[in-house]
């Protein structure tokens, strides 16, 4: 067998055509969807991850911020900043770009957003909205990982049995409740897991989150699964790389998605959604 892709790329130009649609509705009503994303310190990643983001806003028609300050900017200057952000009407998103410098505790941070403004889903109020199935913000990079499950159509996973690889606060365990939520039978494995493969085998649907090349190889798939491949490493030649042997697993899977070009773009295009839908959401009902 060769698996189908899922293209991150193809998806994410057409649900960003619909921020770009709806972003165009609420400025002319006069809500032009706006989002401050805060960098601290040099981090190149980090760099190019802020750059895209803005981009991307400004792409949609978003409204955008670009904050970037020292590293040595105190926790107390930051707080202060965000509470102003809190406060500003024309902002409905503010994204602090994590990792900050050691001095600043990321917790502090993250929790004094406004949970209606915290459009990357980090904050505590939004992962319990997550929990009970409420109204919050779903972190975006799972967000885009059930996105590209629905284009496929499988948005509904009753009878299915997802297996999640890793457990982080911003990818394996939001990723586990949202495949909860969409009535798939969940297994999240971590470092833990005594024989990955074991669980992975039984799979539907398995999405990798570790950071670790070649995670997951083709001997631990079963014959049609869906794979979601969130990891970026990179290879030997200093390309960039997920944690799935995508060469043998492709032979094997039912549906895959690459890297780069899956998971990637569609993290970043569920952040416009969440911002849009924050400023949606000051709409009268
Ligand atoms: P993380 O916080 O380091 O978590 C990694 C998880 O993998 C942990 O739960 C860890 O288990 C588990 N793990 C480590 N080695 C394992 C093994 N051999 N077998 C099974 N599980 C293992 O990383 P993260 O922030 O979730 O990110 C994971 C990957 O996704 C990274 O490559 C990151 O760059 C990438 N990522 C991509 C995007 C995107 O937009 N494409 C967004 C976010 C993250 P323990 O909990 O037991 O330690």
């Amino acid at each position: 067998m060769t698996a189908q892709i899922i293209d991150g790329n193809a998806l994410s130009r057409q649900v960003r055509a619909d921020v770009a649609t709806r972003a165009a509705s609420l400025t002319a009503r006069g809500i032009t969807p706006g989002l401050a994303v805060i960098l601290v310190g040099e981090n190149p990643a980090s760099q190019v991850y802020v750059r895209n983001k803005v981009k991307a806003c400004a792409d949609a028609g978003l409204h955008s911020v670009l904050e970037r300050y020292d590293a040595d900017l105190s926790e107390a200057a930051l707080l202060d900043r965000i509470a102003a952000l809190n406060a500003d009407p024309a902002i409905h998103g503010i994204l602090v770009q994590l990792p900050l410098p050691r001095h600043i505790d990321d917790h502090k941070v993250i929790e004094a957003i406004s949970p209606a403004k915290d459009v990357d889903g980090f904050h505590i109020a939004s992962a319990g909205a997550l929990m009970v199935g409420e109204v919050g913000f779903k972190a975006c990079t799972p967000y885009g990982c059930m996105k590209m499950l629905e284009s496929i159509g499988m948005a509904n996973l009753r009878g299915k049995h997802a297996v999640v690889i890793g457990r982080s606060n911003i990818v394996g365990k939001p990723m586990a409740m949202m495949l909860l939520a969409a009535n798939a039978t969940v297994t999240v494995c971590h470092s833990g897991t005594a024989d990955l493969g074991v669980f992975t085998r039984q799979a539907d649907i398995v999405v990798a989150a570790v950071g670790k090349r070649n995670v997951l190889t083709a001997d631990m798939v079963k014959p049609g699964a869906v794979v979601i491949d969130v990891g970026m490493n990179r290879n030997d030649e200093g390309k960039l790389c997920g944690d799935v042997d995508y060469a043998g697993v492709s032979t094997v899977a039912g549906w895959i998605t690459p890297v780069p070009g899956g998971v990637g773009p569609m993290t970043i295009t569920m952040l416009l959604v969440n911002t849009l839908e924050a400023a949606e959401r000051l709409l009268p009902a």
